[in-house]
Order: structure tokens, then sequence, then C-alpha cells
């Protein structure tokens, strides 16, 4: 067993040291390179002055910098900030300052974005700024920008491959020395979650917590040193990094980056032409992958498993994924960033039903209970508050003891989500907690309104949410986008509903919406539509 992260790729170093670690458009490193990569940068970032507990930022699609960096702060010791490409200028600021990033590490752009140009604006001290010497009014802690990139000579701003020249002998005999003081428990990682019920938290993990949980979740899908494993999947994301990365390197796989994001056409012929045997993605990536290999088929022969995660997958495209895409073993998993994160996980034997309708089974050194609103245990087939309990506890919430100790209590943390076990351990997700509407005394849950709503011809997408009522604790609300060139009206809603689902579930305010308040990852906002109705409702 591998206690630290550095640990862990000293082994595979010696293990696997001159096969694939590394393939990027462009680029292709051994576990050799990679290791005198991770080093050089190590060094680098303690000649910038960065030491054990600082916490540094990191602002880039996937790119082989944002690997490299991940190893080589984890080697001194310096805490992984993981910032969502997709931010802007507020969020990004929320996060550096939430944490007291000391460095942020960046690409100069992404897509249509300069992030470089979006930083100054956020600090234009780095104008007249020395290299290392920050001071910016809205980001107080910060001291070093380093851009991804070789480009030298820009005011205020290191260069990635200057950093990476940067440590001498000095710096390089300090390694040996940090490396003794690693412990397993410590903070190593800042991930935010999505903020799909409120401001998101951001979750403070050890290398003991996801080294781990990367080696599980490849032992699921039996990954082995002969595997060659595609991660079109965010590197900022737990899928990419955790699940991907320290997955692949506990097992001495090579890790196949397509491209900088995830692009249905790049991937399939990076499948093809690297030989992949394993693929990461949530659904509508793999539908995306379908309906292109059915335009230009790839030869897809080598591919055997992988992990589809996020959503549930429908039937019809998980049978397409098995065959069409020749992935007989793929996965389900079901996870989240405080659990770093996986805690359920099909076997690549369970059955196509198996694969649809639940998500597997829990993890191994992981305990779990369903529990009723008294914290009691119900029996299996009965819905509840899921919890776990086990190495993949977070260490808690940054800063934020009042809601770890809301979150973790006697060590089990509360998800959050519905789910119901069943008798042979198989787990099924029903909702959230947070989004159960309790109306004059009835349960109701919003996942079951939404499931008959979608079955109305005219509505193309619909949230059920509740809001605070006088007389009866709390009523139902339902957002309806509707198809396009459909003259729905709220009306035409409730009267679909009437006399098909029980009376106290039947919406009592609807809304004709032409879009939903989404978190960046693409996940619906309820407490974002509930503010509005409240506010609008008066
Ligand atoms: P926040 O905690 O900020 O409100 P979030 O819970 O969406 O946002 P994440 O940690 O990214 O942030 O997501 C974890 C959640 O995603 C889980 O608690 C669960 O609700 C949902 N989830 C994860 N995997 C699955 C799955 N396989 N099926 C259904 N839901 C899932
Ligand atoms: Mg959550």
């Amino acid at each position: 067993a591998f206690a630290t992260i550095p640990q862990l790729l000293r082994d595979a170093v010696a293990r696997y040291g001159p096969r694939d670690a590394l393939v990027f458009p462009g680029s292709r490193l051994s576990y050799y390179d990679l290791d005198r990569a991770v080093d050089a940068l190590a060094s680098g970032l303690l000649a910038m002055g960065l030491t054990k507990g600082d916490r540094l930022g990191i602002w880039s699609p996937n790119r082989l910098e944002w690997v490299l960096t991940q190893f080589a702060t984890a080697r001194i010791g310096v805490i992984l900030v993981n910032i969502n490409p997709a931010y802007r200028l507020s969020e990004l600021e929320y996060a550096l300052n939430k944490v007291g990033c000391k460095a942020l590490v960046l690409a100069r752009s992404f897509k249509t974005s300069n992030y470089v140009e979006m930083l100054r604006a956020l600090a234009p001290e780095l104008d007249s700024s020395e290299k290392g010497r920050l001071r910016a009014a809205r980001l107080p802690q910060l001291r070093h920008v380093v851009v991804m990139g070789d480009a030298a000579d820009e005011k205020g701003v290191w260069s990635f491959g200057e950093v990476s020249n940067l440590g001498g002998p000095a710096q390089q005999l300090r390694l040996p020395e940090i490396d003794r003081t690693l412990q397993p428990d410590e903070a190593i990682n800042i991930q935010f979650t999505s903020g799909t019920t409120g401001q998101p938290k951001g979750a403070t993990l050890s290398h003991y917590n996801i080294l781990n949980n990367g080696r599980f979740v490849t032992d699921r899908i039996r990954l082995t040193e002969n595997d060659r494993l595609a991660i079109p999947v965010p590197l900022y994301h737990c899928f990419g990094m955790v699940m991907g990365v320290l997955g692949a390197v506990s097992k001495g796989a090579a890790m196949v980056f397509p491209g900088e994001a995830f692009d249905p056409d790049q991937t399939l012929d990076a499948l093809a032409a690297e030989s992949c045997t394993a693929l990461y993605g949530v659904p509508t990536m793999f539908v995306a992958m379908l309906q292109k290999l059915d335009e230009v088929p790839r030869d897809l022969s080598s591919l055997r498993t992988g992990i589809m995660a996020g959503a549930p997958c429908p039937v019809d495209v998980m049978k397409r994924v098995n065959d069409r895409m020749n992935m007989k073993e793929v996965t389900i998993c079901y996870g989240m960033t405080e659990t770093s994160p996986v805690s359920f996980q099909s076997f690549v034997d369970d059955t196509l039903r198996q694969r649809c309708e639940t998500v597997g089974r829990v993890h191994p050194h992981l305990e779990v209970k369903i529990v009723d609103e008294d914290g009691q245990i119900v029996p299996a087939g009965v819905q509840g508050e899921l919890c776990t309990r086990g190495y993949s506890v977070m260490k808690g919430y940054w800063d934020d003891d009042a809601r770890t100790a809301e979150a973790i209590r006697d060590g089990w943390m509360h998800t959050g989500d519905l789910a119901v076990l069943d008798e042979e351990g198989f787990c099924s997700i029903t909702g959230r907690v947070k989004d159960m509407i309790i109306r004059g005394g009835e349960n109701i849950y919003p996942r079951e309104i939404e499931e008959f709503l979608y079955g109305h011809p005219d509505i193309s997408d619909v949230q059920v949410f509740g809001i605070p009522d006088d007389r009866l604790g709390e009523e139902v609300c339902a957002w309806v986008i509707p198809r396009r060139n459909s003259a729905l009206t709220p009306e035409a809603v409730v009267a679909h509903c009437q006399g098909n689902i029980a009376h106290f579930k039947v919406p009592r305010h609807v809304r004709i919406v032409e879009e939903l308040p989404m978190t960046i990852t693409g996940k619906p906002q309820k407490f974002v539509m509930r503010d509005r109705m409240v506010e609008e409702l008066g």
C-alpha cells in the first residue's frame, strides 16, 4: 500500500519506468520522463519560496502542465487547489481568497478566454509588480503567478518553463528531506463542490484519501500496466485527477489525453490511434461519440472497459456503448467531492439492468448505511439518507468548521442524497434530501413528479421544487421548458397532473421558462429557482 502521492509515483517509476505514462497531443512522456519533469518543477516551486502547507491554485483545461503541477505540489506538500476552467473572475476571486492561495498556475488562454488578461483585470497591480512580489487589493494573499508555456519576460509573471529551471542543487537536496516529513493524512488537495445546492464548498482531501480512492476505482475495472486509459474528462475534477491520473499511476497504465477539453471526434481518433483499452466519460459524452462513430467509423477493437459517471445512464446508451464501442465491461460510479470521490461502483460483469438502474455496490474498506429522519437505519428496500464512513471521507471543508460538523458526524459523511439499498447491496440514488418537499405532512419526492411530467409530449425539461407556505409548510412548484413551437401553458401542465398523480403532488405554481439556472457542470440549481419564486410571490 502507498501512503503518500510521491510514494505512489516513485513506485510506478521503479516498476514501469520506460513505459508510456502520459500522452498529450504533441507530447509523450514515459514514467521516467514524468518523474524528472516533476522533480524539476518541485525544485523550482521551492526556489520560488513555496513551502509545505501553502496553497497553489491551478486554472487550466487539460494540459501536460496540469499533471506535472499535480505531482510537483504533492512532492513538496503544497496543497493543490483545483479551479474550474469555466470559472469567471468573480468565481476565481472567491476560490483563491477562500483558501488563501499564495500561487496561481494558469493556462494562457482557453477557448475564447484570455486567462492572463482576465487575471490582469482582477489584479492590475501585476503590471507594476516584480515576479513573486505581487500585492493585489482584490487577491491579498496571492504572490506568484505562473503562466503555462515557455515565454518569459512578461510583467510580474513567471513562465512555467522558467520555474522548471529555477531550482538548483540546494532545492534538489531538500526534496528527499521534505519527503520524509510528508504524512498520509495531511491535506494535499482542495476541490470545490459543484454548487448544486448552494455556494461551492472547498473539500480538503489528504494523500491517503485520494490515492487510495484512485486505486480502488481502477481495481474494479481491472486496470493493469498493459492498459491505455483515455481521459477526455476534465483534470480539475476528481474524475480526471483522482479516478484518472492517480488511478492509472497506481497500476502503471498509460494515460491518453485527447485534448484540452472534450471533443467527440478528437477522442475517437485518439482511442483508435493510441489503441486505448479503457475510457472515462459522462453519459452525454458517450452519446456524442456514438453519433460521430456512425458518421465516421473507427477501429475500437482494443477498447474493453471504463467508467461512465456523473449522471444516470439510459439503457439504450449503455447497450450501444457495450456493442458499438466494444466496452462490454464499462462500469458506473456514484460519489461526491467530499468522499474522494467514489463510494459505489459496478463490477465489470454486472448485468445491464444492474448497471443502468443502480450505481453498483460499495467500494472496499467503506461502511455504508441508509437512515431515516431520526438517524435510524432503515431496512433494505426502504429509501433514506445515504451515509458513508471510512478512509475516503475528507478532512473537512476548508476553514468552515460549522459545515464540516454538520456533514461529518461520528465519522459518517451525511451525503445529502436519498438512496435505496437492495438485499444484494446494489444502491439506487433517488434524489437529494434538501430537495424533498414536505407539504401538509406528506413527503413528496420531486424526481417522481419530474418523471411523470417528462412523459408530456410538449415538455422538454422540468424541475420540481418546494417553496415555503404559511399554511402547509411547503408548496410544490414546477419550472417547465416547453418543446419548440408548442403552446404549452401553466394551466395545461396542472390539468395534465390532475387525476393522474395524487392531488397533493400537483404543482401549485407552474412557470414556463426558456432556460434553467445551472451550475457550470450542468446541474440544475433548485435553490436559485426557489429564491426567485419566493421573491416573485412576495
Ligand atoms: P454541492 O455539494 O455544491 O451542492 P454537488 O453535490 O452537485 O454540489 P459534487 O460533489 O460534484 O457536487 O456532486 C456529488 C453529487 O452528485 C452527489 O451527492 C449526487 O447527488 C450526485 N451524483 C453523483 N453520482 C451520481 C450518480 N451516479 N447518479 C446520480 N447522482 C449522482
Ligand atoms: Mg454535494
